[in-house]
């Protein structure tokens, strides 16, 4: 199949149990919870978006025709020389593009696959790591991975009712709205009554890293 690929690049991972981590993001086109245009959000399952996952247009980004193709590209990526540890694949909505060809070819180039994923398609089997944020009125059929990344506040989602789901590591992060402060304060007061669930921050955000 043809990947298209909003953009690619060397960074840090700033989120989740992995924050700090030398990566190469591949960050997909395309969502299935929000078409990614300013006009379309209110009326989107998912509205709280922070990424650009529109076209092909970004640093790194393009269509590839095949998945050794696009493997290649992220070794480069990488760069020679250093092992190659980790790839995060992202989007949009990753497994909407994620297939067992390109996991294939990313294992092949000596790369860890994580992934982020809203969880509404089932997960490629071979992931390394699967981090899912479920995002709410949206149906969630992957219930199981190493991450459950909660978004918070979000109204109509309970961390009671998933917290059951079958995860390593239950992660509140506190939504990037105009109103952060607030989501700062809901998020550690979640961390703080429900104790399964531990507090994580986009710390590329704060340093300054994409
Ligand atoms: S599911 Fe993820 S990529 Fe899709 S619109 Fe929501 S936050 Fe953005």
């Amino acid at each position: 199949m043809t990947y298209a690929v909003k953009e690619a690049f060397l960074t840090l991972q700033g989120e989740g149990m992995q924050a700090g981590s030398r990566a190469v993001f591949l960050r997909f086109a395309g969502c299935n919870l929000w078409t990614g245009r300013e006009e379309d959000r209110r009326k989107a399952v998912c509205q709280f978006c922070d990424t650009d996952f529109v076209g092909t247009d970004g640093a790194g980004g393009g269509k590839f025709a095949d998945a050794d193709l696009l493997a290649r590209h992220v070794t480069a990526l990488w760069g020679e020389g250093a092992e190659r540890l980790l790839v995060v694949v992202t989007g949009g909505e990753p497994m909407l593009q994620l297939d067992a060809a390109l996991v294939d070819a990313l294992h092949a180039e000596g790369f860890r696959i994580a992934v982020e994923s809203n969880g509404t398609i089932a997960a490629t089997p071979g992931i390394d790591w699967l981090c899912i944020s479920p995002k709410a009125g949206s149906d969630i059929v992957q219930r199981s991975g190493d991450e459950l990344k909660l978004v918070w506040p979000q109204a109509g989602l309970d961390p009671a009712a998933i917290e059951d789901w079958d995860f390593a590591h239950f992660l509140v992060q506190p939504m990037d709205c105009e109103d952060r402060e607030a989501a700062m304060a809901v998020a550690i007061a979640l961390a703080m009554e429900r104790p399964r669930w531990r507090l994580t921050l986009q710390a590329h955000k704060i340093v300054g890293l994409r």
